[in-house]
């Protein structure tokens, strides 16, 4: 990756120009191995140039700062919409009945498939990188959480740091629910209530997008995620 491609990403992406020159270029390092290894393939009309998959590279490798890249390990494709996808869902019920419905999202990962992306989605989150969203980071703490086996909100960690992140998590995403249950206004985006692995990858969003809020509303989340992906850019 050449130094202009790199700086345009710098430029571009808020959370890389906020990190420190040893944070720089141990992301600059993972973004390379990213596009290495990963194919990055637009859909439709969209078109992505060098610095714009730069950007994309380096927006995926943000959560891998401390983890590493073992973080990339098990899927091969990021696929990049031009913006909102739909997507066809299936369901059957225990009556046996199918239910089919279409969903919009902005992000996919699949569990050991690609990542999707929405391409405007990801602008949109650079040029407002406070509001507390960060689609990249969201999709990618999917991907680290189900490095273990099981898409459940735990990412690998060592055996003791394990048991307290899963209690910790626990009673925040409890808590969460239940002010949802009772239809309060939540300060973090009620999407995290609906379960315990999305809770993981919506706190993420607010560790690198608005991590004050984080730390007001769950300060023993918002410790573990400090030492899960290092200090927030926008600390
Ligand atoms: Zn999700």
């Amino acid at each position: 990756m050449t130094d202009e491609l790199w700086q345009a990403a710098r430029e571009r992406v808020p959370w890389v120009r906020a990190l420190d020159s040893d944070r720089d270029a141990r992301l600059r390092a993972l973004a390379a191995r990213f596009l290495h290894e990963k194919t990055v393939t637009p859909i439709g009309e969209l078109t992505l140039d060098d610095a714009q998959r730069v950007c994309l590279a380096a927006l995926c490798c943000l959560p891998l700062l401390e983890f590493g890249a073992e973080g990339l390990r098990g899927w091969s494709q990021l696929i990049v919409y031009p913006d909102a996808f739909r997507v066809n869902r299936t369901h059957v019920d225990a009556a046996g009945v199918l239910h089919e419905w279409e969903d919009e999202l902005i992000g996919e990962a699949w569990e050991s498939g690609p990542v999707i992306l929405s391409w405007a989605d990801i602008v949109a989150d650079c040029e407002d990188p406070g509001a507390g969203f960060c689609v990249a980071a969201h999709e990618m703490a999917h991907k680290i959480d189900a490095l273990d086996g099981a898409l459940d909100g735990t990412p690998p960690l060592p055996r003791p740091w394990q048991r307290e992140w899963a209690r910790d998590f626990q009673a925040a995403y409890d808590a969460l629910g239940a002010q949802v249950d009772h239809g309060r206004d939540t300060a973090i985006d009620g999407y995290a209530a609906e379960a315990p692995e999305e809770f993981f990858a919506v706190v993420t969003e607010y560790h690198f997008s608005d991590p004050r809020t984080l730390r007001e509303q769950m300060p023993q989340i918002a410790a573990h995620l400090e030492r899960f992906y290092g200090p927030s850019p926008f600390a």
